[in-house]
């Protein structure tokens, strides 16, 4: 049964309107008639099966017959994503798998050394969009458009930890910074932060500044974590990062 996000309340008995796009794919692409079955969710109702119960030229309207999953929450802190776009494709990769990995909030920062800096935010919605289908999510994650990384930091929610994705030292001359100054393993830091809200902030190709490492180590709730002995691409550093909170503090558990 193909599964769809939409924006209508989803009661039951309470027939809505399809958007021409989804109208499109149910009765052309998936070749669905009236009396056929579609799982629908809207972030709020939970998951229900709803059923075609009338086609006229493009338009098509489904009626929720039973609901198939509650809306709950899982209980589990909110995770943030904060990251530097890099390339179209892999900015794209970074969106679609933060939906994946349960991101609440998707938001691309603008850093110093960040080469893109402007995004298509209705092309980083669709994504999310369809990832959350596909995904079997409830919810939508809320995509922001790009912002600096100072505004991005000052919105985050009183108590969130940040966890910084750093993968220099201190040693300026140095190869990645030396040996001194040293993030520690987020593996070792992230149970302190269980149950806390958590936003992770990955780079741009180039990395952070060092006033831009100095400015975040200096804040409170600053986390600065080592992803290891290599250097990751922005996006698999993200994906790492978001694998690592959601097994050890997230809801994978
Ligand atoms: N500065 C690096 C260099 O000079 O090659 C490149 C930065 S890396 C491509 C992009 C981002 O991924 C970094 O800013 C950081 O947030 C994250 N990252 C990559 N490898 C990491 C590691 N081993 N530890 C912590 N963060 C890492």
């Amino acid at each position: 049964m193909p599964r769809l996000f939409v924006n209508s309340d989803l009661v039951e008995g309470e027939a809505f309107a399809l958007d021409e796009g989804q109208a499109n794919y149910l009765i052309r692409v998936m070749r669905l008639g009236l009396g056929d079955a579609a799982r629908v969710f809207n972030g709020r109702h939970g998951e229900w099966r709803a059923e075609i119960n009338k086609i006229e030229g493009r338009r098509a309207e489904l009626t929720p017959v039973d609901q198939l999953r509650q809306q709950e929450t899982n209980g589990c802190a909110q995770l943030t994503l904060l990251f530097a776009p890099v390339k179209k494709s892999e900015t794209d990769f970074i969106v679609e798998k933060a939906t994946e990995l349960g991101a609440a909030r998707i938001q691309p920062v603008i850093t110093e050394r960040t080469q893109t800096r402007t995004v298509r935010l209705d092309r980083f919605q669709k994504i999310a969009l369809e990832a959350a289908e596909q995904t079997e999510r409830l919810d939508l994650p809320d995509v922001s458009d790009a912002t600096s990384l100072d505004a991005a930091l000052a919105a985050l929610p009183f108590g969130t930890a940040l966890i910084f994705c750093d993968e220099a030292g201190d040693e300026a001359e140095a190869p990645w910074g030396g040996q001194s100054g040293r993030a520690r393993p987020m593996a070792e830091i992230l149970p302190a932060l269980k149950g806390q809200p958590a936003a992770i902030l990955i780079g741009p190709e180039g990395g952070f500044s060092p006033a831009e490492r100095a400015h975040l180590r200096a804040r409170a709730s600053t986390h600065p974590v080592s992803l290891g002995p290599r250097i990751l691409r922005a996006e698999t550093a993200a994906v790492a990062a978001m694998t690592l909170w959601q097994a050890l503090c997230g809801d994978w558990g």
